[in-house]
């Protein structure tokens, strides 16, 4: 299998509302539970145990997300991104 193959494996938890679509990605993610302790919104659960053993957070409230991106800069394995309506990349 090449890089190419093994980097477009892409296995994200995802969350979403209308205007706000917020990954993590699995591959990058330690599931350190520091952005379900920063965000001020609550907006992150910890999942039930994963099969690789992990318990990753999962955006699950997307709605009470005030896109104030505290989580993407303190997510120490740059894990997580927000996607807002209207905009290509992420924010
Ligand atoms: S802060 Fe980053 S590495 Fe830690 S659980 Fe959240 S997404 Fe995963
Ligand atoms: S952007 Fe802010 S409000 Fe939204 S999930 Fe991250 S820390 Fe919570």
């Amino acid at each position: 299998m090449s890089i190419a193959e093994i980097l477009d494996r892409r296995d994200y938890l995802e969350g979403k509302t209308e205007k706000l679509k917020i990954l993590i990605d699995k591959r990058l993610c330690k599931a350190c539970d520091i952005c379900i302790e920063v965000c001020p919104h609550k907006v992150f659960r910890r999942s039930k145990i994963d099969e690789d053993g992990k318990f990753y957070p999962t955006p699950s409230d997307v709605e009470k997300c005030k896109n104030c991106g505290l989580c993407e800069l303190t997510c120490p394995d740059f894990a997580i991104t927000i996607f807002e309506e209207g905009k290509e990349d992420g924010c």
